[in-house]
């Protein structure tokens, strides 16, 4: 499916003009996928633009293509809540994301850089969601 997404984003912008952005993407996660922290392969749109998602930097966060296939279609909270690799900080850098607050999303995506500290290994999944959720 992201696959298509792929082919449709180069139908829309020139070439050159699409791989410079996509490029940025990347950049700004230090090629990272921003939902488990791996090499990012991928460009996914977190509004799927089967429902209306605009190929857009709010709307594209740099991916692993694990992740990108996964989650498909599916709303992208609702999807990252059920993963193994869930982690609140970086819900909140994809929400940051979204409203266009890249600088406060990259700063939560530092915070939760697995090689500074693995707090979804240390602490209880429900653990971490409480504390973060209330913070
Ligand atoms: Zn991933």
């Amino acid at each position: 499916m992201h696959v298509k997404d792929a082919v449709f984003l180069e139908d829309l912008c020139p070439k050159f003009r699409f791989r410079q952005w996509r490029k940025s993407i990347h950049k700004f996660t230090e090629s990272s996928c921003i939902y488990c922290g791996k090499p990012s392969e991928s460009i996914d749109h977190i509004l799927p633009r089967s429902r209306g998602g605009f190929s857009n930097t709010e709307n594209c966060v740099p991916a692993c293509l694990s992740c990108n296939g996964d989650k498909s279609d599916d709303e992208v909270f609702y999807w990252y809540r059920k993963q193994k690799f869930y982690d609140p900080r970086r819900a909140m850098a994809i929400r940051a994301w979204i409203e266009g607050d890249l600088r406060l999303a990259l700063r939560l995506i530092q915070w939760a850089k697995p090689n500074q500290q693995n707090i979804n290994i240390k602490v209880s999944k429900e653990d971490t969601i409480d504390n973060y959720t209330a913070a």
